[in-house]
């Protein structure tokens, strides 16, 4: 099994083959066929098992790079994790142009917002600064069709879920939302069960 037998764009294909990703991770090999048929999804996996991509991927399939609002946010529990997964979305998306931003504290808030006056595709960022985005009117939410939560059961060690929360409480209701934990404590299951709908369940 390789990447084109996916039906991916050439362009995202191409963007594979220059990162010398020959072969779907096992949790890759799970999840893509399933985000790409726009299913909610709960992963169960550790970091280091190609999860960035098995999200990465099927985000960057699904925009359209036509919309100049954002469509894809992706929250992260730290600006580290923020700042690499931002990282890997550009280069997975570099042949199709995809702009990823990256919003995280410790830095100035006007680059940020500049960044995101223009053209973006895809949002990563810790929960503390998007929704200091969010209230601040910089970044738009009205075109989020694709939520990502990564690390959950680390979002929740740090005190970040209620935050979390408040940001999915303002998103567009029809959405695709994947989920992705290590370990599934019952505060990241009630997440899911409250803002997801029919996910697939996925254990690595
Ligand atoms: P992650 O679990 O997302 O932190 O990814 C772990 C590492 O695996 C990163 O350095 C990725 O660049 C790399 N990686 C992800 N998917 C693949 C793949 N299909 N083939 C080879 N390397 C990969």
């Amino acid at each position: 099994l390789t990447f084109k037998d996916y039906g991916l764009d050439e362009e995202i294909v191409r963007a594979l083959e220059t990162l010398n990703y020959e072969q779907p991770t096992e949790v890759q090999r799970k999840v893509i066929p399933v985000a790409l048929k726009q299913q909610d999804l709960i992963v169960k996996s550790q970091t280091g098992s190609g999860k960035t991509a098995a999200f990465g991927i099927p985000v960057c399939e699904l925009v359209d790079w036509t919309e100049n609002k954002p469509q894809a946010l992706i929250l992260t529990p730290t600006r580290e994790l923020a700042a690499q997964v931002s990282e890997d979305i550009t280069h997975i998306g570099r042949f199709k142009r995809i702009k990823a931003v990256a919003l995280f504290g410790k830095q100035p808030f006007a680059p940020q917002k500049a960044e995101l006056a223009q053209k973006t595709h895809v949002v990563v960022g810790t929960p503390g600064r998007v929704f200091d985005h969010i209230e601040r009117g910089s970044l738009t939410l009205s075109r989020i069709k694709y939520l990502v939560i990564d690390e959950a059961d680390e979002m929740l060690n740090m005190g970040f879920i209620e935050q979390v929360e408040k940001i999915i409480k303002q998103l567009p209701k029809d959405r695709v939302t994947m989920l992705f934990s290590a370990t599934l404590p019952e505060a990241v299951k009630n997440l899911c069960r409250k803002y997801m709908s029919g996910p697939a369940d996925i254990e690595i």
